[in-house]
């Protein structure tokens, strides 16, 4: 049995380009060789002030909520929306880990949306949107 989740890291900081390739060569790095998910995709968005990433892993086991945010916090998740994402889950809400809930604007295949913890505006392509606004457990 294989499980697919999808892990969602909110950076707010965007240093320049081989930064960020070295940060995501390192995720990719803890989740299969640390932990032996297995990395299908790694999208990343930049924002107004940092960036988002959406990261689908393949696991043999199956993942809590508190397993996601865990990975998502060692991941570098900002630790606040962690905390709240932490209580979110303690409380029963099952769409805990949104990043966005609309399109706030949309120009050709791109879709801008504001951030629902930083309120930075992060344009995506469509497949990302589509994925993040299907809802279910993302
Ligand atoms: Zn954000």
């Amino acid at each position: 049995m294989t499980y697919r989740y999808v892990l969602k890291l909110d950076i707010d900081w965007r240093p320049d380009d081989g930064w960020i390739e070295e940060w995501r060569r390192a995720r990719v790095l803890v989740l299969e060789k640390m932990y032996g998910y297995r990395v299908e995709h790694f999208y990343i968005a930049p924002s107004q002030r940092g960036f988002h990433a959406w990261i689908h892993i393949a696991s043999k086991k199956r993942l809590s909520d508190e397993d996601i945010n865990r990975l998502q916090f060692v991941l570098g998740d900002d630790a606040t929306r962690c905390k709240i994402n932490a209580e979110k889950i303690k409380n029963g809400l099952s769409d805990w880990n949104r990043l966005f809930s609309r399109v706030i604007w949309r120009r050709k295949s791109k879709y801008y949306v504001r951030c629902e913890y930083c309120g930075n505006v992060i344009p995506l392509v469509g497949f990302v949107r589509k994925e993040e606004c299907g809802g279910g457990d993302g």
